[in-house]
């Protein structure tokens, strides 16, 4: 998508690690039209799905999230992400290693929230090594719900996550993909 790709190029940041900051207008202060334009973008291509539930993890995912279930007129829902391995109470639970904090915590997901027969769209800001949306994928498979897929705003294409999701046959959207950076130069997969 165009005018991410141009956003990313003109405000993001490469930090150590193969991390890429885009605080300027996704995961700290967001630029709403763009972000509309996004999940446009992103509506197009699950319409038709039977889509009536996104869910996300929160905290930067909430906002993208936010704004394609407008489109498709459903509630969202975001994992929460509890510190503890001890889990009480009536809701689904798995561990995930977090890529930009290097270390695991359980997502977990009220069970009234998630339901048999639901069909679940999948909405997260970044794609990296998977780990996030193979948690999120089997907190929807915990329920008996279905995958329709996994919209991304921006994909790392360099790290193996989106190749395996896709390989196991999940419909994988990446707005962007990012097929190289450097502290100087950034390209995209066309
Ligand atoms: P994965 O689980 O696919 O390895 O990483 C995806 C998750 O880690 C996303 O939910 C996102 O919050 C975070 N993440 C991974 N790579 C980046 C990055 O380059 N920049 C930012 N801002 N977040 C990232």
């Amino acid at each position: 998508m165009k005018i991410l790709e141009d956003k990313i190029l003109q405000c993001g940041k490469v930090l150590p690690g193969h991390v890429l900051k885009v605080d300027n207008f996704l995961n700290h202060q967001i630029d709403v039209a763009l972000l509309k334009e996004m999940a446009n973008e992103l509506y197009k291509e699950y319409e038709g799905a039977g889509v009536n539930k996104i869910l996300t993890v929160e905290a930067s995912g909430i906002a993208i999230a936010t704004m394609v279930a407008d489109r498709f007129n459903c509630p969202m829902v975001f994992a929460k992400k509890n510190k503890t391995s001890n889990v009480a109470g009536d809701v689904y639970s798995v561990p995930v290693h977090s890529y930009t904090h290097n270390r695991d915590y359980n997502i977990i997901v009220s069970k009234s929230y998630l339901n048999e027969g639901d069909v679940v769209l999948i909405i997260d800001d970044f794609l990296a090594n998977g780990c996030a949306l193979r948690g999120l994928i089997n907190l929807v498979e915990q329920a008996g719900a279905k995958v329709a897929g996994c919209g991304i705003a921006i994909e790392k294409g360099f790290q193996e996550g989106g190749s395996a999701l896709r390989k196991d046959g999940y419909k994988v959207c990446s707005l962007a993909i990012v097929e190289n950076m450097t502290d100087s130069s950034l390209t995209f997969r066309k």
